[in-house]
């Protein structure tokens, strides 16, 4: 979500801070802008619209210092006019800023009676007109006494033309990294947007403050030099490619067989599931999981943890990471709490996982981004191994988390030996399984033509297939805008059947082998109100096929694989009723990839 870039070099570096922009998109924005120092005065470009929008403007801007934004607008429309940067009334500073001001209000009506007029709708315009108020001839200072009056969440970079060799920064909840690189130094949100350029990096911690100049990089926290430590980058430039397919989506949906296969050569060994960056015992004495998670990935962990609570016998909860933020705090012994997020920057996520550390809780992260900000709140880290995702909408991310969490559990328990082999046959053939779901492609498209229609579908499933009904419903609704809902089949009958009437689309998802006769009687429930149900089940489910209108039959498999797999003949649905509808696929209204703001 939101993405900064600043760069300080001896040449044109709005060029530079272009392309940085360029590899921020994936994290989903609305506007873009740019500016530079020229001549000692400030060079701005913005859109309400696409970077790529910005390649002619850009190339126009000459400035040996520069700074680029993605918006994803919080406060005010995404129009010109709120895009970023935002200039101080003064025309001497320019800033970018990522995250909320929630004292905004407050302090623009302050700034307005000192006689300053706003020029847009934003919380982030309030900035720098406090920096240029309480600027004395030293930009660190006046960033430094504008900061200490903002609450809420910020990562901000900034420009000004006394300084033309600089670029300012400071950061409070929102992540930002410094870069080393060759006659040039950087900033960004995320390392992707640096790894092309930089050599090493850092990532500031709330509080501390930066300039940037081409060949020195000076932290400070309340106004003093701090130490910091840089680390070479270890990420490789990734250079996004759809090769044959219209969309990242679809491509990052046929690449889980590839994933999978990736992570079972790194995770199961001589018949074992391996964790190596975890110690021995960390499961043994504990007496309940914690799963904290935000959208699909919370989704992965409702997966996880039907498959957990089986395995460790254990009680499993999972949270949603913007509730347990601010939840009453509870006692942490015997409890581990694993956090989920693909891109390991989910503010909510981030803000739950420093609870916990202060807490002084146990704490693992499944990530996808090497490095992220939740790698460094947590105990130890799992690396999903999903490669990098583009679509916004995650499915090789959410699949790899799933198929992480079920390995955990088998890996904690493989003392068992009967638990252990037939589990990690299961999971040596998740490969295999989704190459032939991924074969039910043209059905999907067909199912998807008619799907494009509805206002408004259900899903409904128990244990497992509850979870995959929850990512189901989730994949369909954010990137087609249908309104979609997914129920516990058991729970429809207490209030929301209400909903079914003549027509009514439902999906039901019933692999699940315990509990098929159950969903079963769901599915009578609904038909008998005039829905009409498509069902997925096992290929042997008599049962299920005569009482759906249309049936989606899916091999008989392990409730560990069903737990990753079912989700694919959705993902396909999900996809191509989007398509149908002519949707932005990849980059759909409102979404961002990662979820940097609260
Ligand atoms: N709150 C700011 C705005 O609405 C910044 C949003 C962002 O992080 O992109 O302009």
């Amino acid at each position: 979500m939101c993405g900064i870039v600043g760069f300080a070099a001896n040449e044109n570096t709005a060029a530079e801070v272009f392309k940085g922009l360029l590899k921020l998109e994936y994290r989903g924005y609305d506007s873009a802008g740019i500016a530079v120092i020229n001549e000692g005065r400030i060079k701005c470009e913005k859109v309400a619209g696409r970077v790529s929008e910005l390649k002619d403007a850009a190339e126009g801007l000459f400035g040996k210092v520069s700074i680029g934004h993605t918006r994803w607008a919080t406060h005010g429309a995404a129009t010109r006019s709120n895009a970023h940067p935002h200039i101080s009334y003064d025309g001497r500073f320019a800033l970018v800023h990522n995250g909320i001001i929630e004292n905004s209000v407050e302090l623009k009506a302050e700034l307005t009676g000192l006689g300053i007029e706003f020029k847009s709708e934003t919380d982030s315009e309030v900035i720098v007109q406090l920096i240029a108020k309480n600027y004395f001839g030293d930009p660190i200072k006046a960033l430094d006494a504008a900061v200490k009056r903002l609450s809420g969440s910020f990562a901000i970079a900034l420009i000004c033309t006394d300084f033309p060799l600089s670029v300012f920064a400071a950061k409070k909840g929102s992540p930002l990294i410094a870069g080393r690189g060759r006659n040039r130094n950087m900033l960004a949100s995320d390392v992707s947007a640096l790894s092309p350029f930089a050599k090493s990096i850092c990532r500031l911690s709330d509080g501390e403050l930066l300039e940037i100049r081409k060949d020195t990089l000076n932290f400070f926290r309340d106004g003093k030099p701090v130490e910091k430590e840089f680390e070479e980058i270890k990420m490789k430039e990734y250079k996004a490619d759809k090769g044959e397919f219209e969309h990242f989506m679809i491509k990052e949906i046929f690449d889980q067989p590839e994933v999978a296969k990736s992570i079972i050569e790194k995770r199961i060994r001589n018949g074992e599931a391996v964790f190596s960056e975890l110690e021995p015992d960390i499961l043994t004495d504990i007496k309940q999981v914690s799963i904290v998670a935000c959208g699909s990935a919370y989704n992965a962990g409702m997966a996880g943890k039907y498959i957990l609570k089986e395995l460790l016998r254990l009680p499993v909860t999972v949270s949603l990471a913007s509730e347990y933020r601010y939840a009453a705090p509870l006692p942490l012994e015997g409890t581990i709490t694993v956090f989920i997020s693909q891109s390991g920057e989910t503010a909510d996520t981030l803000a739950a996982a420093e609870r916990v550390r202060a807490l002084r809780g146990r704490s693992i992260s499944i990530v996808n981004v090497r490095d992220s900000a939740l790698t460094k709140l947590t105990d130890y880290t799992l690396y999903t191994e999903a490669g990098p995702e583009v679509a916004v909408a995650t499915t090789k991310g959410y699949t790899a988390q799933v198929m992480t969490l079920c390995l955990l559990g088998v890996w904690a328990k493989q003392s068992e030996k009967s638990v252990l082999f037939e589990a990690v046959e299961a999971i040596k053939s998740i490969p295999e399984i989704m190459l032939r779901l991924l074969g039910t492609k043209d059905k999907a498209e067909e199912l998807a033509k008619k799907v494009k229609e509805e206002d408004s579908v259900y899903f409904i499933g128990r244990n497992i297939d509850y979870a995959v009904a929850l990512e189901a419903s989730l994949k369909l609704k954010e990137i087609s805008y249908i309104h979609s809902e997914a129920f516990a089949a058991g729970e429809l009958k207490h209030g929301s059947i209400a909903l079914i009437e003549e027509g009514t689309k439902v999906f039901a998802l019933n692999c699940y082998g315990p509990l098929t006769d159950k969903t079963v009687s769901a599915i009578r429930e609904v038909k008998a109100r005039g829905a009409c149900v498509t069902a997925a089940f096992c290929e042997n489910d008599g049962n299920t096929a005569a009482v759906c209108d249309e049936g989606i039959p899916l091999p008989i498999v392990h409730p560990i694989v069903g737990a990753v797999c079912e989700i694919i003949p959705f993902q396909l649905l999900a996809y191509f009723t989007a398509k149908h509808r002519g949707a932005d696929i990849d980059k759909p209204r409102n979404l961002a990839k990662s979820v940097t703001v609260e």
